[in-house]
């Protein structure tokens, strides 16, 4: 064969006659021949391809570099996130394994009666571990995992969101079992502005309950998850779709000692007493399990700069001038982070989880 330049300049091989290159399943989408994909494009829809080197049916209408954008920063390969990198949350956990990853690992025992829901909501304050239980549940169900923040859908993707969508929940069906992760789902799902709402918004979220129906009823393999600290944002129909609903609270003093202990650990820098670790506790009331990551790691800076103090060149320092890190460094730091949550909000989680949480 003659070889050919794509329109790019980039080299593209000849397609072969014999109907078994993807270069025939390109040609079908959307209405573009191969020429025009560049590489990166087609190896990616190539991986999307079923056995008998077809596009599948969800796909073929839809744009490439969306599919594209959905395979390589929507879809994440390895979540890496375990149970037992999450703080407390016992609780959350044990519902979550009952409700979602036994069905997505025996999807033959949870039919009929014990058909799972496909949409679980995890609501209460910012930085507590929602994204990270999404990421365990995809990890401990072996399942692929979405991640896309409903924000950037209205603002990143203007006029675009809706197609966004049918790619994502196109790409999750093909990659089965599949969790979507959602956050900030009140921004797609608010029961606000309903009248000066604009049609763009109306129609993205139109697009995504018909998505949302579209699982629900088949036997697919598909979990969505939103992430929300803002429930009482959502409307009936968002609520009616996401049945599932768990408050994730702030951390329990212990488990705030375990982000302490379990951060440190990892850098060998752990030497705190029991005593100095209930001091930390007893002072980091209100901290989420993120503002102790934050807490955790100005306070590892302190031996960092005492050596410098000492009059120790930083090109020149070596760990072992370094002391471990103590409670003195913690109480520094309690001053720089403060915690990220106040309580007044606090007490409308506890309102809204009573009114419409799973086991409130
Ligand atoms: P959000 O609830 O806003 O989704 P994330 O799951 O993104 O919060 O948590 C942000 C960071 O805070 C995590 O990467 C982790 O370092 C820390 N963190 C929050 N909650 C916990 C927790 N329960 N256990 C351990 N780390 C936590």
């Amino acid at each position: 064969g003659v070889s050919r330049r794509g329109t790019r300049g980039n080299f593209v091989p000849p397609v072969r006659s014999n109907g078994s290159g993807a270069g025939n399943m390109t040609s079908r989408i959307a209405g573009k021949s191969d020429d025009v994909l560049d590489d990166s494009t087609k190896r990616c829809l190539e991986i999307l391809c079923g056995p008998d080197g077809e596009l599948p049916e969800k796909l073929r209408n839809l744009e490439p570099r969306l599919i594209e954008h959905v395979s390589n920063e929507i879809m994440d390969r390895d979540p890496n996130v375990r149970w037992n990198d999450i703080a407390g949350l016992e609780h959350a956990k044990k519902c979550v394994t009952e409700m979602v990853i036994w069905p997505l690992l025996r999807p033959d025992i949870f039919q009929g009666c014990r058909s799972p829901g496909r949409g679980l909501l995890l609501f209460g304050p910012p930085g507590t571990g929602k994204t990270m239980i999404g990421k365990a549940i995809a990890g401990e169900a072996k399942a692929t995992f979405f991640y896309i923040s409903a924000s950037s859908l209205t603002s990143k993707w203007i006029g675009e969101g809706e197609k966004l969508v049918r790619a994502l929940f196109g790409v999750a069906s093909c990659r089965q079992p599949a969790v979507i992760f959602v956050d900030e789902i009140d921004s797609l799902l608010s029961q606000r502005k309903s009248d000066g709402e604009h049609e763009s918004s109306r129609r993205l979220k139109t697009q995504f309950l018909i998505e949302m129906e579209g699982f629900d009823s088949g036997s697919e393999q598909i979990l969505l998850i939103g992430a929300t600290n803002r429930p009482q944002e959502l409307d009936e129909a968002a609520r009616r779709r996401l049945t599932k609903r768990l408050y994730i609270p702030l951390p329990s003093p212990e488990a705030r000692a375990w982000i302490v202990r379990n951060l440190l650990d990892k850098d060998g820098l752990f030497k705190l007493s029991k005593e100095e670790i209930d001091t930390i506790c007893n002072l980091t009331q209100g901290y989420s399990g993120s503002d102790m990551k934050n807490l955790v790691k100005d306070a590892s800076m302190g031996p960092l700069r005492e050596a410098l103090r000492r009059g120790i060149e930083i090109t020149k320092l070596r760990k072992e001038d370094m002391r471990p890190v103590i409670l003195q460094d913690f109480e520094d730091a309690l001053q720089e982070v403060r915690p990220s949550v106040s309580s007044n909000e606090l007490g409308s989680y506890d309102e809204w989880n009573k009114q419409f949480g799973s086991l409130a």
